[in-house]
């Protein structure tokens, strides 16, 4: 059967490159990072010459890179430390409405220990609101958290007039922002976004699972929030895993090289995919639709159940998600699309195509037939 994956928002395929790369250090390569002899050298420099490959690819110092073990640990390190390092400069805490889990649920939990925690709402396209954000602000604002781009819907905010605001309202403020599902496609020059932190996850740009990188901007107070072996500046304990962070470091570098062809070739590709499913009839094309990432490709078609459709999919051999893969499996309607104002019914129709770098027209018309195919069917199922 003919096989096409569009859910790289949830995952993408390890790149060949990076997998040459982290072998050795999964066979004869084999020595823990703080070991004195040869073996542990050997780790050592593999570790830190990645940490300056990634200094290199986001404009900062190497000793600005955390090396963490995913996207959802650094977003939790993130927010907690720096939450943690300021409480009693301030308590007050910024987020949106429409963050990944891993940012939302941290914001959640520090509401119950004493911070007092808002949460922005968006408009229909994802958007994040300049007015409520500077109403919000306050002297006693510590942090700040916005991601670059949203991994359901594909909005991409304005971040750089965001942290600008954010700076220039609220002196004590940090400025916060996850980046995992912007790495194929945008610029991450953590001075051009101008950033304190930023947290991306490996397996979201082509490098292994169970990765992730921060970056702290020199001089940003932060505690850890896990305590051991004093590993990665004491923020992020444990025996390093070597062949991951030799991994990431090589698949950013050529995520970050490719990222202007990338979205060229694959923005093409999305307006063709969307306009021929918008012609379906019946369905809303959700997030922004011109500042989306250029992969992601979401839809609520009415009177269908995005899981039937995510299953018949799978059935012809095409992998999507609905509402978001991490809030499949339980039917609470995707966050994200009731804060852009999308009803409960129409929720339930979602569902995300997320392209890959090398996907095809071919693919996609593919995907397209087939589309139509089961929603007729679904439709008449349904007498809708
Ligand atoms: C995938 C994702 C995460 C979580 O990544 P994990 O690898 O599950 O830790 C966090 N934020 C965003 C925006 C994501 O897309």
């Amino acid at each position: 059967m003919k096989k096409v994956y569009l859910d790289n928002a949830a995952t993408t395929a390890l790149r060949k490159e990076v997998l040459s790369a982290m072998l050795p250090f999964l066979k004869e390569k084999f020595g823990n990072a703080s070991s004195l002899h040869s073996w542990g050298q050997e780790a050592r420099r593999a570790v830190e010459e990645a940490r300056e490959r990634v200094a290199k690819v986001l404009n900062c110092e190497p000793f600005e890179i955390i090396f963490t073990g995913t996207t959802t640990v650094s977003d939790n390190l993130a927010i907690q430390g720096v939450a943690s390092a300021l409480k009693d400069k301030g308590r007050h805490l910024l987020t949106t409405a429409i963050e990944h889990h891993a940012v939302l649920d941290t914001f959640k939990f520090l509401g119950t220990q004493g911070y007092k925690v808002d949460f922005l709402e968006v408009n229909r396209e994802g958007l994040v609101d300049f007015k409520e954000l500077e109403e919000r602000l306050n002297k006693e604002t510590i942090l700040v958290s916005v991601m670059l781009a949203n991994n359901e819907i594909g909005t991409i905010q304005p971040i750089k007039e965001i942290s600008n605001l954010v700076h220039k309202t609220s002196p004590l403020a940090v400025f916060h922002s996850d980046a995992a599902t912007a790495v194929e496609y945008l610029d991450l020059d953590v001075k051009k976004l101008g950033v304190d932190l930023l947290t991306l996850g490996s397996h979201k740009f082509g490098g292994p699972k169970g990765l992730g990188i921060l970056y702290l901007k020199s001089g940003t107070a932060i505690k850890p929030i896990t305590f051991g072996g004093h590993h990665e500046r004491t923020l992020w304990s444990g025996t390093e895993d070597v062949a991951g962070i030799v991994g990431t470091s090589v698949a950013l570098e050529l995520a970050q090289k490719e990222w202007r062809a990338n979205y060229k070739r694959v923005e093409k590709l999305q307006k063709y995919f969307i306009a021929e499913v918008l012609k379906m009839g019946a369905v809303v094309l959700t997030g922004h639709p011109e500042k989306r990432l250029p992969d992601i490709a979401s839809f609520c078609f009415e009177n269908v159940e995005g899981e039937a459709l995510l299953l018949g999919l799978d059935d012809e051999g095409i992998g999507c998600s609905t509402g978001s893969a991490c809030t499949s499996g339980n039917l609470e309607p995707s966050h994200v699309l009731l804060a852009c104002g999308i009803s409960q019914a129409l929720a339930h129709g979602s569902i995300r195509f997320s392209l890959a770098r090398e996907t095809t027209k071919e693919e996609l018309d593919y995907v397209l037939k087939v589309l139509l195919k089961i929603l007729k069917k679904l439709r008449k199922i349904s007498g809708r």
